[in-house]
């Protein structure tokens, strides 16, 4: 398939990869050019002209909604949208009423998973679109599935995003707490991962969170945009996440205090600063 792509960093960029790597024709385009295996366009028209299916994979709302306009204004008729970006429900429902062919598929696991191709990726759109993008799911992914019509996908990644906060900043207190009472927390981390509360977390994060190496990765900016969209998410669905609203503060308190640009398991410093 002639592939345009839009949006190369941390996740995008292997992803684009990937989808050259299994025989598309991909044309990427990001503000900060980077090699990824594929042609490389000067600016969105040219990166989606004549493509079958159009990608974006972006920061957050405000630059699918800069982009947009480019690719319906660019982008073949008959083109399946496919926005991997982690974005509100709202904006991904209202590019679904603009561009039929388009499905919002979120994705989780990570620049590793990207990296590896195993992503989960979590679908809203139409049947018959998300079969279409089987061949660019199975590039990138390994777990796939057709959540619901637009913006679905997008609900489901705010449940995601809100298991892993969480989870992070329990592993921090976990690691707070083992360190202060002197024994070890590597061995420690080693045992919680094989027992119950062990976690893909526990399982690629535990060594650089002992390490305090808190380089993204996932920054604790996209988080924080991340949070935002699961506390409203939650406020129009009207149930009480009292977890996630504690999660959020934490991250919020992380960026607050210059963190913004690190890994999210840097929400480790913030739970050090509260005891030290
Ligand atoms: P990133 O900031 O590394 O990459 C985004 C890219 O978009 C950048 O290279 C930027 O230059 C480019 N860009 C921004 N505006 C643009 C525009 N107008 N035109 C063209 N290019 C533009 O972010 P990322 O970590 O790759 O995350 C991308 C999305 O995936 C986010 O929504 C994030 O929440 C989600 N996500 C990230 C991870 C992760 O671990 N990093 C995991 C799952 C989901």
């Amino acid at each position: 398939m002639k592939i345009g792509f839009i949006g190369l960093g941390i996740m995008g960029r292997p992803m684009a990869g990937h989808l050259v790597k299994a025989g598309h024709e991909v044309t990427g385009y990001d503000l900060n050019p980077v090699e990824f295996g594929g042609a490389l366009a000067g600016g969105v028209a040219e990166a989606v002209r004549g493509a079958d299916v159009v990608i974006t994979m972006l920061p957050a709302d405000p630059q699918v909604e800069a982009v947009f306009p480019d690719i319906s204004a660019n982008a073949r008729p008959d083109a399946l949208y496919i926005d991997f970006s982690t974005i509100t429900p709202q904006t991904s429902q209202k590019v679904a009423q603009q561009w039929k062919r388009s499905l919002d598929a979120p994705v989780s696991g990570g620049e590793k998973g990207a990296v590896d191709a195993v992503l989960s990726i979590m679908v809203g759109g139409s049947a018959d679109d998300f079969e279409a993008a089987r061949p660019v799911f199975e590039a990138v992914g390994k777990t796939y599935k057709l959540v619901g019509g637009p913006g679905a996908g997008q609900y489901v990644k705010a449940a995601n995003q809100l298991v892993v906060g969480g989870t992070f900043a329990l592993v921090a207190e976990a690691i707070v707490l083992m360190e202060a009472a002197g024994v070890d927390a590597t061995a420690g981390l080693d045992v919680l991962a094989g027992g119950l509360a062990g976690s893909r977390i526990l399982e690629l994060k535990r060594a650089s969170m002992l390490a305090r190496d808190f380089r993204p990765g996932f920054r604790i900016d996209l988080h924080h945009k991340d949070m935002g969209i699961i506390l409203d998410a939650a406020r129009g669905a009207e149930v009480a996440i009292p977890m996630g609203a504690l999660t959020a503060q934490l991250i919020a308190a992380a960026r607050a205090q210059g963190h913004g640009g690190l890994d999210h398991s840097a929400l480790l410093k913030v739970v050090e600063g509260l005891s030290r």
